[in-house]
C-alpha cells in the first residue's frame, strides 16, 4: 500500500503492492483486472479526489463493486473498489433504503425484511445495488414490479469533473433518466435511495424435472407464459449441475428443468396460479410455496460463491413452440453443450411500462431474457463461442431489436454495446455523457 499522509486519504495499491490482487479480484474469476492503481474508496470524497488524480494522470476510470459484471479484464488506467461504502439505512416510516455504492442485493433484502419491506431486486443476493440498477435490474418479480431502477428515487455521483452532485427528478433530471438503465459513462455514484415494496412473503420457488419430463414441462410452461396472469413471474433454466460435493445431493450431477415461479400475494391464490406448471409433468423436486420475502434468492438459487464464467445474452421479442425446440435441441438434457445454464425469463407488464418521467431503461419491448452461462473454463476459448455463435444463428429470428447491459455478456464488442438501446435512447444517452463526463473518463465496460 501506498505511504498515506493525509489523514482522509483512501487506500491505494499498484500493481506490485501486496493487498493489490485481492482488491483488484472479480466474482467472476476468470477475469483478472490489472489496472495501473486501485483505490479503495470509503466515501464521495475519496472518489472525487480519485477522479481527479486519474484526469490529472490522462488514466481512464473503471469502477468495482463485486465483479459479477466482469465479463472483460480492465488492463490500465485508475480503478474504483466500492466495497467499503457499505451502508444500509432502512426508513420503514416513507418505505426506503438509502444504499451505499458497495452494498449487494442480498444485505438490502435482509436489513427491508426486518419491517416486512423488500426492494425490488435482481435475482442473485451476491450481485451488487448499483452495477444491476445501472443496467435496469431484472428479477424475480419482475413482470408484476418492473425494473429494480424503476424504484430509485435518486443517486448520488461522482461526475467527471470531480464534483459529487445529486440526480432526481428535481436536480440533473437528465442525468437521473441516464443512470436508469443507461450503464456506463456517466459517473460514480457512490449513493443511491430506493422505494421498497410491503411484502413480507410470497408463493414463490421452483419446480424441478428431469429427463424426458423436461421437454414436456418445457413446452407447457412456453404454453403457459401466452396466457400467464399479469402479477406472476416465471423462467425456465435448464442446468447442468456439476458432480462436486459443494453442490447439494438431490441436484448434484444432475441435468434438471427448474421452472421459477413467483406471486407476490396469498397462498392459495398463487398455488392455483401455478397449479398448470405442477400437473405438466412429474416434478422431481418441489421447492415451490411459501416464502419469506428474506429468502426471495432461492426462487433462481444463483451462485454464491466467486467461480469462472462466460455469460451470452440476448433478449427475446417472443418465444413459441419452434423455439422452445431449438432451445432444447441446443441445451436440453440429450444435447451436447459447452454451456451449464440456459435460461429463458418471461418479461412484460411492468417490464414494459416506462416510469412517469422516463429512463434509459434498454429491453422495454421484450417479452423474454434468453442467456447462456458457462463456467468450464477449458471450454472458454473455442467450443463456448462457437456454440454462442450456433444458437444465434438459428435464434435471431426471436431477437429483440434491443438487448440489456445486464444480460448482453458476450462478444463484448462495441458494435453489440451500440446496439443495447433503441436508437433515440442511445443518442440521449450520448448527449448526457457528453456533458457528465465531457473528457471521457469513464470506460465503456460491459
Ligand atoms: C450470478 C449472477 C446473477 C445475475 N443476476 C442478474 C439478475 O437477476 N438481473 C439482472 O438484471 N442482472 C443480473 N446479473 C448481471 C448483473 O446485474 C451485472 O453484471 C451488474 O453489472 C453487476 O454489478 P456488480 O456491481 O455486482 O458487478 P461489478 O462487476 O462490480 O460492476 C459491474 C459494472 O457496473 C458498473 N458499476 C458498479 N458500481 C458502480 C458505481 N458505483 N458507479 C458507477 N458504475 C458502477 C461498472 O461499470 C462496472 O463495470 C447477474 C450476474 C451474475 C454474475
Amino acid at each position: 500500500m501506498e505511504n498515506q499522509n493525509q489523514h482522509h486519504a483512501a487506500p491505494t495499491w499498484a500493481p506490485q503492492d501486496p493487498g493489490y490482487a485481492e482488491e483488484v479480484a472479480a466474482f467472476n474469476v476468470a477475469t483478472t483486472h490489472t489496472p495501473d492503481l486501485v483505490v479503495g474508496a470509503e466515501s464521495a470524497a475519496d472518489v472525487a479526489a480519485a477522479v481527479r488524480r486519474a484526469a490529472d494522470q490522462g488514466w481512464k476510470v473503471s469502477v468495482q463493486a463485486t465483479g459479477h459484471g466482469a465479463a472483460v479484464p480492465v488492463t490500465s488506467g485508475l480503478m474504483i473498489t466500492t466495497s467499503r461504502m457499505n451502508g444500509v439505512a432502512i426508513d420503514p416510516a416513507s418505505g426506503t433504503a438509502t444504499v451505499g455504492a458497495g452494498v449487494t442485493w442480498g444485505a438490502v433484502v435482509a436489513a427491508a425484511a426486518e419491517h416486512g419491506l423488500a426492494p425490488i431486486a435482481g435475482a442473485a443476493p451476491t450481485v451488487g445495488v448499483v452495477g444491476l440498477l445501472l443496467g435496469g435490474g431484472l428479477g424475480p418479480l419482475a413482470r408484476s414490479h418492473g425494473f429494480a431502477t424503476d424504484y430509485v428515487d435518486g443517486f448520488t455521483v461522482v461526475t467527471g469533473t470531480g464534483e459529487v452532485v445529486t440526480a432526481d427528478r428535481v436536480n440533473r433530471p437528465d442525468l437521473f433518466w441516464a443512470l436508469r438503465g443507461g450503464r456506463f459513462g456517466l459517473g460514480v455514484v457512490t449513493e443511491v435511495r430506493l422505494r421498497l415494496v410491503e411484502l413480507a412473503s410470497l408463493y414463490g420457488g421452483n419446480l424441478l424435472y428431469e429427463g424426458p419430463h423436461i421437454e414436456t414441462a418445457l413446452r407447457a410452461w412456453a404454453d403457459y407464459t401466452t396466457t400467464a396472469d399479469d402479477r406472476v413471474s416465471t423462467s425456465a433454466a435448464i442446468t447442468r449441475f456439476p458432480n462436486l460435493p459443494v453442490v447439494p445431493e438431490a441436484t448434484r450431477g444432475r441435468t434438471l428443468l427448474s421452472l421459477r415461479f413467483a406471486f407476490p400475494g396469498d397462498a392459495s391464490e398463487g398455488e392455483r396460479l401455478a397449479a398448470p406448471l405442477r400437473s405438466a409433468a412429474p416434478v422431481y423436486l418441489d421447492r415451490l410455496g411459501v416464502l419469506k420475502a428474506a429468502d426471495i434468492a432461492q426462487i433462481h438459487n444463483d451462485p454464491t460463491r466467486p467461480g469462472p464464467s462466460q455469460v451470452y445474452g440476448n433478449l427475446l421479442s417472443d418465444i413459441d413452440q419452434d423455439l422452445i425446440a431449438l432451445f432444447l435441441a441446443s441445451f436440453g438434457p440429450y444435447a451436447d453443450t459447452p454451456f451449464t445454464v440456459a435460461e429463458l425469463r418471461h418479461l412484460g407488464v411492468a417490464t414494459q411500462r416506462d416510469v412517469e418521467d422516463g429512463s434509459a431503461v434498454a429491453g422495454r419491448s421484450a417479452d423474454f431474457t434468453c442467456g447462456l452461462v458457462g463456467v468450464r473454463q477449458e471450454l472458454f476459448d473455442e467450443a463456448m463461442p462457437a456454440a454462442a455463435a450456433d444458437w444465434t444463428k438459428v435464434a435471431e429470428p426471436w431477437f429483440a431489436s434491443e438487448n440489456n447491459p445486464n444480460f448482453m455478456g458476450l462478444p463484448a464488442t462495441a458494435e453489440r454495446l451500440a446496439a443495447v438501446w433503441p436508437r433515440e435512447i442511445g443518442e440521449r444517452l450520448e448527449v448526457v455523457r457528453k456533458r457528465y463526463d465531457p473528457l471521457g473518463l469513464f470506460a465503456a465496460i460491459v
